[in-house]
């Protein structure tokens, strides 16, 4: 694999999108991986520094998935 923005040998891969990066190009950023409720509170575990190509773009907003339950058994 290759890193998208310079095509040097990737030393990872963006764990938001995928998409190959070299150390040059390498970001990080918090990486939410888990997420619960725990009384009335939502708890999440994240990962401070995971690793970010710098390409993809994070949505600050989370979206709605309510569409995701439309015909399906999810509960
Ligand atoms: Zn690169
Ligand atoms: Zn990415």
């Amino acid at each position: 694999m290759r890193c998208w923005v310079c095509g040097a040998a990737a030393e990872g891969v963006c764990r938001f999108c995928g998409r190959g990066v070299c150390k040059a190009h390498a970001r990080t950023r918090a990486f939410l991986f888990e997420a619960w409720e725990q009384g009335e509170r939502l708890r999440g575990l994240a990962v401070e520094d995971a690793l970010h190509c710098g390409v993809c773009k994070i949505r600050p907003d989370p979206i709605d998935l309510e569409f995701l339950r439309q015909g399906g058994e999810l509960s």
